[in-house]
């Protein structure tokens, strides 16, 4: 039976549901006379409402045609009958004879056997499945596009009406409608420790007040409008090259750029509006209905695609609502987890750290620098979480468990309880830790260790005296660029540099020059587009070639060091010859301080990174130029197994305890040692205790790390034997067994002699 005119079809049917829900009405009142203006509006003899359980089962809620006992009664598992199906794959069912389709099941107290025709939609929230709707007809009718199009608009407007929290009131003691249900979910650990508190989103859902247009002719116009802003901003700054700001790259807004132009995507956005929605309302749904596919899809190209076109259609939900994109820092509530799909270091230090409980993101590698800055500031984190971003809302409230990578979002008190008890017992091992500050690090058998500190910004000073660090092992000089908006001027660099060495006091502080390129990029220092950016123009080299930076960065380093001793160090050589010009311009600004009558340093020592896997065949000649070489593992493992160190799926695919990185952190060890300077280690390898446990064994006498990993790995020091784990490493390297890595005999030694890991 076709539609009746447009407007006495989907635009009549939404300004009638319009007025129900301003109606003064129970709930289920509610959803009783919704279900039958639907069934009137449809010309259908039945139109029932299935709503999800937090259980995964289906429940009728609203019928209208069906009989009304059935109503809280029939149920149906996510995948089963009709119903069911459409649950699972969140895509309209329309169907002319449905009792002989072979997912078709008979629930006997609902009387549907004598309905032939069923059109059935999913009703959809952030793409996430709260509910199925559906119409059905006793004669055989195929219903047409726009009549599947009109009952997804309606199912809308019942999301919404779950969104708010109303049907909650209509399910039954322990039977959680899904939009409120506990989740567990899993991700890799960024930054340890334990955060209970409330989500805070980076880029706020918009919350959509109007959902059904008083005049959709103005609704379209104005859909228009933000669409053509939307593609002129995109143009202005694919034009204007200024792509690092925000973080972005090319090519995710050239991909932006073509979904903005996509007809595809601009039809469904005029036919929701036509349908009856507000453009706001309507660009939700159609993203709702994309992020259902995102959901479902395999294809990590396909899902990144449609990541991205999410995206696009978030900024165009900004635009037309007038909103900010990013959280508002006013609206912080005490407890703060924020939420995010990915971030750049500096927006995580635009929170107030005081209010930040924890940081939870669907990207994000532990070695990527939002990590880095995570730890630093001593906020659990968790990364890779696969679509956190649309399974909660502000508001809900969240636990993290940064060192597990566990989060549980709307929490059943049971968790919540277990989770206090585990901050409760953190703060005391936390306690341990700091009582042990002041001693030494010694194993039983008398090696001492160092253990120094890896720092970056101003927060992480207050750590050196908290810790008890034996210094700062790694300054990472970067970060002050990185959370600049402009590059920093010298007496800036000077003053950080200062506040740095005071607060170290008698401790040795090692800086490392400017380590940008890569992953690292200062949105003010245009560096040209890279094919690969991981292995091009960064860190030292962009030094070397362009020694201005460079020379005003050792001039800044040198003068605040004056009359003191500073160690200062050069990231990624690749070769003896890049330290030596390295150390040139050095010697350049030494002679400057006493031609211009600078006090200098009273000692200055020169040190490399080992990081590039060519400097390891020349390493024993290294050893003997420079004045302490420090192994960056996070870039040597990523190098050494050419494994992306920012890419999730490599995360374990090579385990740095394998013998070949095992033979080379040793055959590092060993040139320092032969040609008498200090050999450290400064990447994250270093602050877990099993792995810092064999870092030892292999003749390293210091670690840096990052501040939560001092006590820990202290503690391990404390009671480990090193001469014996130094021989099982040894003879496991020299026997030639097949073993993909010493992990499982290295923690079977270590749980054989009680070691605290
Ligand atoms: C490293 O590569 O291990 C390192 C310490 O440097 P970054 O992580 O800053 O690249
Ligand atoms: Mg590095």
């Amino acid at each position: 039976m076709p539609m009746r005119g447009a407007l006495g079809g989907p635009r009549l049917l939404l300004r009638r549901l319009r007025e129900v829900m301003a109606e003064p009405v129970g709930a289920q009142v509610r959803l009783d006379k919704i279900v039958v203006i639907i069934a009137a509006n449809m010309v259908a003899e039945v139109c029932s409402f299935y709503v999800m359980r937090a259980d995964g089962t289906l429940e009728l809620f609203a019928t209208e045609g069906l009989k009304r006992e059935a109503v809280h009664v029939t149920t149906m598992r996510q995948g089963e009958g009709l119903v069911g199906m459409i649950a699972a794959e969140a895509e309209p069912l329309n169907l002319s004879d449905a009792q002989n389709h072979p997912a078709y099941s008979y629930k006997p107290e609902t009387g549907e056997e004598i309905y032939q025709s069923f059109l059935g939609v999913p009703v959809l929230r952030a793409g996430n499945l709260l509910g199925v709707l559906v119409v059905q007809n006793r004669a055989s009718r195929t219903y047409s596009e726009e009549e599947v199009e009109a009952l997804q608009t309606t199912a809308m407007v019942l999301a919404e009406m779950l969104a708010s929290g109303e049907l909650q009131a209509l399910a039954r003691p322990g039977q959680d409608i899904a939009l409120r249900k506990s989740l567990h979910l899993g991700g890799q650990s960024l930054a340890d420790g334990v955060g209970l508190g409330h989500v805070v989103l980076h880029e706020p859902r918009v919350v959509i007040g109007n959902i059904i247009a008083d005049d959709p002719g103005s609704e379209l116009k104005r859909l228009e409008e933000s669409l053509a802003d939307l593609r002129a901003s995109l143009d202005q700054l694919l034009d204007r090259g200024d792509l690092a700001h925000g973080g972005e790259h090319r090519e995710v807004l050239e991909t932006f750029r073509m979904f903005a132009h996509d007809p595809g995507w601009m039809r469904r956005l005029r036919e929701a509006v036509t349908s009856g929605l507000t453009a706001e309302a309507a660009v939700e749904r159609v993203q709702s209905d994309n992020r259902a596919r995102m959901l479902r899809q395999t294809d990590p190209y396909l899902r990144e695609r449609l990541h991205d076109l999410d995206e696009l259609a978030n900024r165009l939900l900004h635009r037309l609502m007038g909103q900010e994109l990013v959280a508002k820092q006013s609206a912080l509530p005490d407890n703060a987890i924020v939420i995010a799909r990915s971030m750049g270091p500096a927006a995580l230090l635009d929170y107030d750290r005081a209010k930040l409980r924890g940081l939870v993101l669907e990207e994000g590698g532990p070695t990527s620098h939002i990590a880095i800055v995570a730890r630093a500031l001593g906020i659990p984190a968790v990364g890779n979480v696969d679509n956190v971003t649309s399974l909660v809302e502000t508001g809900d409230a969240i636990i993290i468990d940064g060192g597990t990578a566990d989060v549980h979002i709307r929490p059943q008190p049971d968790v919540e309880s277990a989770f206090a008890e585990k901050a409760r017992l953190r703060a005391k091992r936390q306690e341990q830790y700091r009582r042990l500050r002041d001693v030494p690090a010694v194993t039983q058998d008398g090696v001492t260790v160092d253990l120094h500190l890896n720092a970056g910004l101003i927060v992480d000073l207050a750590h050196i005296d908290e810790t008890g660090a034996a210094g700062v092992g790694l300054f990472r000089t970067e970060l002050q660029f990185m959370v600049a908006e402009k590059l920093p001027r010298t007496n800036e660099q000077i003053e950080l540099y200062r506040k740095v060495l005071d607060a170290a006091g008698s401790r040795p502080v090692t800086f490392r020059t400017l380590d940008i390129g890569g992953d690292k990029v200062l949105p003010y220092l245009l560096t040209g587009e890279e094919e690969n950016p991981a292995l091009g123009w960064r860190a030292i080299r962009i030094g070397l070639d362009r020694p201005g930076l460079l020379r005003a960065q050792l001039r800044a380093l040198l003068k605040a060091a004056s009359g003191r001793h500073v160690k200062i160090m050069f990231p990624m050589i690749s070769t003896v010859d890049e330290f030596h010009r390295a150390r040139d311009i050095f010697e350049r600004e030494m002679a400057y301080l006493t031609r211009h009558g600078y006090e200098h340093p009273a000692q200055t020592q020169l040190g490399v990174m080992v990081e590039v896997p060519s400097l390891l065949f020349e390493i024993e000649e290294m050893a003997r130029c420079a004045d302490f070489l420090s192994v960056g593992s996070n870039d040597l493992m990523q190098f050494l197994f050419a494994a992306d160190r920012e890419n999730p799926a490599m995360a374990h695919r090579f385990d740095p305890l394998a013998p070949a990185p095992l033979r080379v952190l040793k055959h590092i060890a060993d040139a320092g040692r032969k040609a008498g300077i200090p050999v450290t280690l400064c990447g994250e390898l270093g602050g877990k205790p099993l792995e810092a446990l064999v870092l030892v064994a292999l003749g390293y006498r210091a670690l840096s790390m990052s501040p939560a990993s001092i006590g820990p790995v202290k503690a391990a020091i404390l009671s480990a034997q090193i001469a014996p784990l130094r021989m099982m490493i040894e003879a496991a390297l020299a026997d030639g067994r097949r073993v993909t890595t010493l992990r499982p005999d290295i923690a079977a030694f270590a749980a054989a002699h009680d070691l605290p890991l």
